[in-house]
C-alpha cells in the first residue's frame, strides 16, 4: 500500500473529529516564509456532530476564484445546529486557502492547482500537502462528499450539479440520487477533459458518494447562484438523513456530455464574440463564437464551430481569449 511508506501529514487539526457538538477551528499547515519564520497556513474548518450517523464532507474554494461554495459553506458553518444533525458534517469553505485569499484559481505560493494535485504528498509543496491531508485524513472519514465549483475568472457556466459515470453502477446511482436531491436548475452526467489528479477521482476511487457543481462564473457570485448553493447543500444533507426535514423539490433539466466533442477550444487569440448565449441550443457545424485578431483591422475572424448538436453550458469569460483556451462547452438533453 502506498500509505505505508508516507510520513504523517504535517497538517494538524485544532478540532476533534470524534467529539459531539459544534467546533470552529483550523487545519494548521506549517509554512515557514520571509514574513513569518515559524508561521502557518490556517485553513478554517467547522465540524458539527451528533451521535451515530453518516458523515458529509462539504468543500468549496478548491479553486480560489469560485465563490458560490464558500458563500454557502461559511453560511452553513454559522447556522448549523448540532441538535438538528444526526451523524457528522465537516465543512471546509476554502480548501486551497492561499488561492482563496489571493482570489486566484491556483495557489500564489507554489502555483499549485489543488484539483490536479491528488493524491498529494506530505513532503511536497503547500498545495500537495493540502491534497495529501484530504486524501489520507478527511476523505476516509466521509460517506458523502460535495465539492462546490464554479467557472472562476475564465469560464461562466449554466448552474448545474453533477456526478460522473463510474465503473461501480451502485456507487454511480447513489451519486446521481444526490445530484437529484441537490436540485440545481441543471443536472449533468459530467465528462472531464482529464480526470487525473482530481479530488473527484480520489473520492470516487475510495468508493465515496461524490457530487460536484458548476454554479456560475466570471469570478463572482450572484444572489441567484449563491441561493442555489445554499438550498442545494441543505437538500443533500436531508437526502443523506443527516438533517431532518423534507427536500425542497426543484425543477431540474438532465443533461449528458457524451464525448470530447462537447469541448471547443480557441485556436487563435483575440477578441471573442459569442453568437449564442448560455442555455441556447446549436446544431453541429454552427458558429458558436468569432475571434477577431486584435493586431489590425480588416482581418477575418477565426470561427469556433459546434462539433455536435447541443446546449451551451459553459463559455469563456471575459472578452479576450488565448489560443488553447476552452471557448465553449456543449451538452445534450437527456
Ligand atoms: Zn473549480
Amino acid at each position: 500500500m502506498r500509505e505505508q511508506h508516507l510520513r504523517p501529514s504535517p497538517i494538524s487539526a485544532t478540532v476533534d473529529f470524534e467529539a459531539d457538538g459544534v467546533q470552529h477551528g483550523f487545519l494548521r499547515l506549517p509554512y515557514s516564509r520571509d514574513d513569518s519564520a515559524w508561521g502557518s497556513v490556517m485553513i478554517p474548518i467547522t465540524v458539527v456532530s451528533n451521535g451515530e450517523g453518516p458523515t458529509a464532507l462539504l468543500t468549496g474554494g478548491n479553486h480560489g476564484d469560485e465563490y458560490e461554495g464558500p458563500i454557502a459553506l461559511f453560511d452553513l458553518a454559522l447556522k448549523l445546529d448540532p441538535a438538528e444533525v444526526r451523524g457528522r458534517v465537516i465543512i471546509v469553505p476554502a480548501m486551497n486557502y492561499p488561492a482563496f485569499l489571493a482570489g486566484t484559481r491556483t495557489s500564489p505560493i507554489d502555483r499549485g492547482n489543488l484539483n490536479r494535485s491528488f493524491p498529494g504528498r506530505p513532503d511536497g509543496t503547500v498545495t500537495e500537502k493540502i491534497a495529501d491531508y484530504f486524501q489520507r485524513v478527511l476523505l476516509p472519514l466521509a460517506d458523502i462528499v460535495l465539492d462546490f465549483h464554479s467557472g472562476g475568472k475564465t469560464l461562466d457556466f449554466l448552474p448545474f450539479c453533477a456526478a460522473h459515470i463510474l465503473a461501480d453502477k451502485q456507487q454511480e446511482a447513489k451519486a446521481f440520487e444526490c445530484v437529484a436531491a441537490f436540485g440545481a436548475p441543471y443536472s449533468i452526467k459530467m465528462l472531464e477533459i482529464d480526470a487525473v489528479g482530481m479530488y473527484d477521482t480520489a473520492a470516487e476511487e475510495m468508493g465515496k458518494i461524490f457530487i460536484t457543481t458548476e454554479l456560475g462564473g466570471g469570478g463572482s457570485a450572484t444572489a441567484k447562484s449563491a441561493g442555489i448553493a445554499k438550498r442545494g447543500v441543505l437538500n443533500v444533507l436531508r437526502h443523506a438523513g443527516i438533517i431532518r426535514g423534507e427536500i425542497e423539490p426543484q425543477p431540474t433539466e438532465w443533461l449528458d456530455m457524451p464525448d470530447a466533442d462537447c469541448f471547443a477550444f480557441a485556436e487563435e487569440p483575440g477578441l471573442v464574440e459569442f453568437l449564442v448565449d448560455l442555455g441556447d441550443t446549436v446544431e453541429r457545424g454552427a458558429v458558436i463564437a468569432r475571434i477577431y485578431p486584435t493586431g489590425r483591422t480588416g482581418a477575418e475572424p477565426f470561427e469556433v464551430h459546434a462539433r455536435m448538436d447541443g446546449l451551451l453550458i459553459a463559455r469563456h469569460h471575459p472578452g479576450l481569449i488565448k489560443a488553447g483556451d476552452c471557448c465553449a462547452v456543449l451538452a445534450v438533453r437527456v
